[in-house]
């Protein structure tokens, strides 16, 4: 049975198919997903792991992506997505009372003048990173992001594209780089 790695980048994981649209060294399929349908059509596998892939393509191809991935499993086969989280990037931008999370010491702050108190970062700093994951790195063509997601925006259409059983899955890392790591399991019916 075949777990997917899509849009694996330079980030290739041992055991699953990598695919990408860049021929890097360890890419196993270099395929254009953002074409739809995706073709040639991939074997039903086990599970796929999209890890900063969703954001790069247009919200308009969101849905039909998440419908890639449903046929692209069986079953219950497991989908587990990386993405930006809008909620913790808003937080550092408004830079309101509540406080936000410190891309550097990756701790809950409240700043005091202009700076994160544990790390001494400035808040406009902190912005520019989180402004980075808005937009993405844009140090390859590729490598911009065009959507953005909330969990609740994120849970909706992976509901409707028919996965279920959907979690967050959160750790300090992902909070560092204002992400958030959501696991669903394909179930019978896609609503879409
Ligand atoms: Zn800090």
């Amino acid at each position: 049975m075949t777990k997917y790695n899509l849009g694996c980048g330079s980030k290739i994981l041992p055991g699953y198919a990598n695919v990408d649209c860049r021929d890097l060294p360890g890419v196993d399929m270099v395929m254009d997903l953002s074409r739809l349908p995706w073709t040639p059509s991939l074997t039903p596998g086990e599970e796929i792991v999209a890890h900063d892939f969703l954001e790069h393509f247009p919200r308009t191809l969101t849905d039909g992506i998440l419908g890639e991935m449903w046929i692209s499993l069986v079953t219950d086969g497991k989908l587990e997505l990386q993405v930006p989280d809008l909620d913790l990037i808003a937080d550092v931008l408004v830079a309101g009372e509540e406080g936000f999370i410190c891309s550097t010491c990756e701790r809950h702050v409240i700043p005091y003048e202009g700076r994160c108190g544990f790390c001494q970062q400035t808040v406009t700093q902190i912005q520019e990173k989180a402004l980075e994951m808005v937009y993405g790195g844009v140090d390859y063509p590729e490598n911009q992001h065009k959507t953005g997601f909330t969990f609740a925006t994120l849970s909706g259409r992976l509901l409707r594209a028919g996965f279920e059983r959907i979690e967050r899955i959160d750790s300090e890392k992902h909070a560092k780089n204002y992400g958030m790591v959501v696991r669903c399991r394909k179930g019978v019916m896609n609503w879409s």
